[in-house]
């Protein structure tokens, strides 16, 4: 996906399911990396996101509402946090990897019930076809996304409007 579409795309799933993070800007970059798919922090207002080229080129459109979904969702947490408690979670984190793994996990039943279960489904199953396939340490298994939307009765989200589509589409009608 083209990175302006990218953006587009992040831009309106914030609108759309991520009200906490109303007023922040978003920063992507796509990058040069082996170490991740996406990473996310927050620098006062503005939201980072780097996200790997070679990924970008091969994630389809649903693998990467997948992983924006996770991604935003630690956004919102980190922003519910402030910047003092999340830097003292990060330090946690490193030292306490059981405590890391219950946050990822509960990340993931995040983006479940903001109704991106499916997406997740695919970017899980996308990842584990080209990395080391996630355990239960690494947050849901696939196996554990299937099973938790069988037993979910999210109502699921709203259909994803494009913004900027809707505002060209206005002047396409007889005057
Ligand atoms: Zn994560």
């Amino acid at each position: 996906m083209k990175k302006s579409n990218l953006i587009a795309l992040a831009r309106t799933m914030m609108a759309t399911s991520f009200p906490e993070l109303r007023g922040m800007t978003l920063k992507l970059k796509v990058i040069d990396t082996e170490d991740y798919v996406m990473a996310t922090w927050l620098e006062g207002k503005e939201i980072h996101l780097d996200l790997s080229r070679e990924d970008a080129a091969r994630m389809g459109r649903s693998v990467i509402i997948g992983v924006l979904a996770h991604e935003l969702c630690h956004a919102e947490e980190d922003r519910r946090h402030g910047p003092f408690l999340e830097a003292l979670f990060s330090w946690l984190y490193e030292r306490f990897p059981s405590l890391e793994t219950r946050m990822e996990r509960r990340i993931d039943f995040a983006v479940i019930r903001k109704g991106y279960g499916n997406e997740l489904l695919a970017f899980q199953r996308y990842h584990d076809l080209h990395y080391e396939p996630y355990d239960q340490t690494d947050g849901l298994t696939a196996k554990e996304i299937e099973e938790a939307l069988r037993h979910s009765h999210s109502p699921g989200r709203a259909p994803l409007q494009d913004v900027s589509r809707a505002r060209a589409s206005r002047w396409r009608g007889p005057r």
